[in-house]
């Protein structure tokens, strides 16, 4: 009775993550009870003095973490400056609170929900719905290449390009949930037009200047960029220099020169620079390359790092304008040379005193730009995906039943509608953490990975539901573009296999633990006194973290999280079963950094599996805010149990795949029991489910509208989307005159035959009313205009 009682006390003390002077007074008041009891144990006794030692501070420095200490810098892996930067980008937010074990949903659900201003609302209802009235994107894929002329003017007139730049510069000043709406929506008509539109206002030379520029820089160049008359792009990628971008060869000399006919400090360039978007056409090309100064014309140092400077196109060296032709999606990329160009000192963005800054600030921005505008982008090819393959799996029919309604279809169906439903929650919510001025570096990897992975998936899912009329290209096709495009989103602004492998656990485990910047702070401290005093002070916060992860773990696990205070309603069983994986996260991440340490670099199929764990959390975060914000609609609740069901299971497998294979076994049985204490309870989305989900995507509704909105939906029926919107109507209107047909076929009274005579036979035999048959009548002149493709007379 006495252990049970103990141990009962120690887990309420864990579990509560109490003080270490509560732990000591606590059990020192169970010894003594036992002692007068009558019960005392001197080896108790012993072992609670030698650990009592832990709160004279003094002598646990000495005795405990200065050796710890020791051991600590050694596993540490070696980092370089440019590592250092890239993980102390941007600022922590909901990541924290996954890593912390206890997220407080409060706190989550008490942020604001994103809203657009009037000013934006009606920018994406005039300009955006007209340039998309503009892009006719099979004439701007086969024909042009390119935009057409009047789009490039429209785009540069109305401020496309300018979304980012405050007002006071002539911009537009938008909200990052603004931009993203306009990203959407442009991309669900044209991916061409997307990206065009995308990078000026993304990774590029608006964003270094608005952060970093001189106020020279930004009144010359800032007024002339919003209104178009700057094109920019951002150079960084070459043929040696890929994902490890840092290892940039470019360079440039510090020395003197002639610009403009002055004698002037300045540097001399050389660079070879592909895949760069807007290239061929740009008239400023914000370029990162490496500074030296040998002549230490600037200072003591000869190497100064990696710098970005604004250099004019038309400089003399400069080779531009030949293209890349990026899989058939004809936006303006290509490669660029410079040779011994030369520009004046203070082209570098922010002047002389940022030579040596570029990789910091392009960390900085990145931070926030990649969580913008690809999963915008991928959003929006989910939202396509869904209005468009739901209607046309209704409206489609094989064996006398519309596609959609055979189960092998239902499955793609669901993953579609859910995944969608998902990507758009966590898009929303992530811009409303940007527009709140947070920047969130770890959590802009996580969408932008996962949302341009999950509109890889649904895209092709939505290509196996149309089948041959996905493959045809041509102007009736509205998806095989998408599906072209979708490894762009994948490779570009931080390649995908190494933002899951690298980024997201990696900076997420330093920025995001409570504890390891701390350790790694004071291991690097050059005063070994306080280096010490800090480390002791976040080994032992450590400690506690990781047994109170530990007994909360195990206990969730055991309750399946059901005890633990969560926001109410009918998500209820979902913010506590998130709770309790996010608490076996805590545990298991800090198991395997402290069993791997700096292994953990190498491993990365482990890695990669804990960033799938902390992703697929903000994930359910994401949806289980929206649907709050919404105030539950019960329309949604398909679509939101399907997005949290995936989810979590996701999370139970990258569990099960990592204690799998994590090479400490033992620490590894220990973990399962911890995590899985009753086995894996999880089993995804059922076939019921899946069925209800589909279900939505196959007929119009306000939750499909709500669903896809923010889509660009043309009503004339010569677009396919279109078509498609007309057809769906009609068709599920004629579905039971087709029934009464089909039945009367059965019964003997018609006689099955090609559609136009089967009708006349139904109207004379009675069986259908005149005005019956020609409901029908319409809905089969819809399909078949739906379900044409396009033939060419030569390619
Ligand atoms: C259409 C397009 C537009 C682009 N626009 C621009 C632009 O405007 N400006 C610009 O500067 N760049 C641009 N890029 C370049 C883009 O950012 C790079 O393509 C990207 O960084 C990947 O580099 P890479 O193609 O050389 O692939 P590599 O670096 O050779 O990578 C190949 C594969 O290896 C993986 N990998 C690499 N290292 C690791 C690792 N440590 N762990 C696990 N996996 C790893 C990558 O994830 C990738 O899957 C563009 C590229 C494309 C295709």
């Amino acid at each position: 009775m006495a252990v049970v009682l103990l141990l009962a006390l120690v887990w309420l003390l864990a579990y509560f993550r109490v003080k270490l002077w509560v732990w000591t007074t606590v059990v020192a008041m169970y010894l003594g009870y036992l002692t007068v009891a009558g019960r005392g144990n001197t080896v108790a006794w012993l072992l609670f003095v030698l650990a009592a030692f832990l709160n004279v501070v003094p002598l646990r420095r000495v005795l405990v973490s200065r050796p710890l200490l020791g051991l600590f810098r050694k596993l540490l892996p070696p980092m370089s400056q440019t590592e250092r930067e890239a993980l102390e980008a941007g600022t922590v937010w909901w990541d924290g609170e996954l890593f912390s074990g206890r997220p407080d949903w409060q706190k989550l659900l008490a942020e604001p929900a994103p809203a657009l201003t009037q000013e934006e609302q009606a920018f994406l209802d005039g300009p955006v719905e007209e340039l998309c009235l503009m892009l006719d994107d099979w004439k701007i894929c086969n024909e042009l290449h390119d935009l057409p002329p009047e789009a490039w003017k429209f785009v540069k007139d109305k401020g496309f390009f300018g979304m980012i730049i405050p007002k006071e510069y002539g911009g537009l000043q938008f909200s990052a949930m603004a931009h993203s709406q306009v990203i959407m929506k442009i991309s669900t008509r044209s991916i061409t037009g997307a990206v065009t539109v995308m990078v000026p206002n993304s990774l590029g030379p608006a964003e270094l200047l608005l952060h970093y520029g001189t106020e020279q820089q930004k009144d010359h160049y800032l007024p002339r960029l919003a209104r178009g008359a700057e094109v920019p792009c951002f150079a960084l990628t070459g043929p040696e220099a890929g994902s490890d971008a840092a290892s940039v060869p470019d360079s440039g000399i510090v020395c003197c020169g002639t610009f403009e006919g002055k004698e002037t400090l300045g540097i001399r360039l050389n660079w070879e620079k592909r895949y760069i978007t807007l290239g061929p056409v740009a008239t400023i090309i914000g370029l990162a390359f490496r500074l030296h100064d040998p002549d230490h014309l600037l200072g003591d140092k000869e190497d100064i790092g990696i710098t970005c400077a604004l250099v004019p196109s038309k400089l003399p060296g400069i080779t531009i304008g030949t293209r890349h032709d990026p899989l058939g999606i004809p936006f303006q990329n290509g490669p660029t040379w410079g040779k011994d160009v030369f520009i004046p000192i203070d082209f570098i963005i922010g002047g002389d005193t940022m030579a040596g800054q570029g990789w910091r600030m392009l960390m900085e921005t990145l931070a926030t730009g990649r969580g913008i505008s690809l999963p915008a982008l991928s959003t929006g090819a989910g939202k396509l995906t869904s209005r468009a393959i739901g209607a046309y799996a209704r409206i489609r029919k094989q064996f006398k039943l519309p596609i959609g309604r055979f189960e092998g279809i239902e499955e793609p169906l669901a993953r579609i509608g859910g995944t969608t439903y998902l990507m758009d929650a966590a898009r929303v919510m992530t811009c409303g953490a940007i527009d709140q001025g947070r920047k969130p570096a770890v959590i802009t990897a996580i969408v932008k990975y996962h949302l341009t992975e999950r509109m890889r998936k649904v895209v092709n899912d939505g290509m196996d539901v149309q089948g041959g009329g996905g493959i045809i290209l041509g102007p009736r096709n509205f998806l095989g573009r998408t599906y072209q495009s979708a490894p762009i989103g994948i490779t570009v602004e931080g390649a995908n296999i190494l933002t899951r492998s690298m980024i997201i656990f990696g900076q997420g485990a330093i920025r995001c633990h409570p504890y390891i910047q701390q350790e790694m702070r004071a291991a690097a401290d050059p005063d070994q006194r306080q280096g010490l005093a800090l480390f002791d002070r976040a080994l032992f916060g450590h400690i506690g973290f990781m047994i109170s992860n530990a007994a909360r773990s195990l206990f969730l696990g055991m309750t399946g999280g059901r005890l633990v205070r969560v926001p109410g309603g009918p998500a209820r069983r979902y913010f506590q079963k998130a709770t309790r994986l996010s608490a076996a996260f805590a545990l298991t991440a800090d198991a395997a950094l402290m069993l791997l340490g700096g292994n953990l670099k190498r491993k990365e199929k482990l890695s990669g599996r804990l960033a799938d764990i902390l992703s697929n959390l903000y994930l359910l975060s994401a949806v289980l805010k929206q649907y709050e914000d919404r105030h539950r609609p019960q329309d949604e609740w398909p679509l939101v149990k399907w997005a949290c069901e995936e989810s979590l299971f996701s999370i139970q497998e990258s569990f099960a795949g990592l204690l799998r294979n994590f090479p400490n076994r033992p620490a590894a049985w220990l973990l399962r029991l911890f995590v899985f204490p009753l086995g894996r309870p999880l089993a995804g989305p059922s076939d019921r489910l899946g069925h209800q989900v589909a279900g939505i995507l196959l007929e119009p509704s306000s939750v499909r509208d709500r669903l896809t909105a923010g889509m660009f939906l043309p009503k004339s029926l010569t677009e396919p989307l279109g078509r498609l919107d007309d057809a769906l109507p009609k068709v599920i209107a004629a579905e039971p005159v087709e029934k009464k047909l089909r039945d009367a076929v059965r019964a003997g009274k018609l006689k099955d035959q090609p559609d136009a005579r089967f009708l006349e036979e139904g109207v004379r035999s009675g069986v259908v009313t005149a005005t019956e048959a020609e409901v029908l009548r319409l809905a089969l002149a819809a399909r078949a205009e739906v379900i044409r493709v396009d033939d060419f007379p030569k390619l």
